[in-house]
């Protein structure tokens, strides 16, 4: 049986995913890249990966996000400046985005 990591990071392989979300390094909050204006494209964005620290590229910041998938190179999303992505940059990226939607929306339900 597959630990939920693992589950995590064979859905990320097989859909080719791309880091769509970064952290802003002025105030540490997620930043979704279809956020960003054409002018914040590349290293202008000041936005770092919140599992490795690596500083991020915006890549296409400020085209339109395509609701169909399109080539890699097309589709806005960040990149790493050095070093690569890996499966963990994605999955604590993704966890910090949802918490942070859940808290801005308030939409989790606790029992009492
Ligand atoms: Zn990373």
């Amino acid at each position: 049986m597959q630990t939920h990591q693992e589950q995590a990071a064979g859905w990320i392989e097989r859909n080719h995913t791309l880091m769509a979300w970064a952290v802003r390094s002025q105030d540490r909050k997620a930043t979704y890249i279809g956020s960003l204006q054409r002018e914040q494209t590349g290293l202008k964005c000041d936005c770092v990966c919140p599992s490795c620290g690596g500083r991020l590229q915006a890549i296409n910041a400020g085209k339109p996000i395509p609701t169909v998938p399109v080539g890699k190179t097309i589709r806005p999303h960040f990149r790493h400046d050095a070093g690569q992505q890996y499966e963990s940059c994605l999955i604590k990226m993704s966890q910090i985005v949802a918490l942070q939607l859940l808290l801005q929306e308030k939409a989790i339900y606790l029992p009492p």
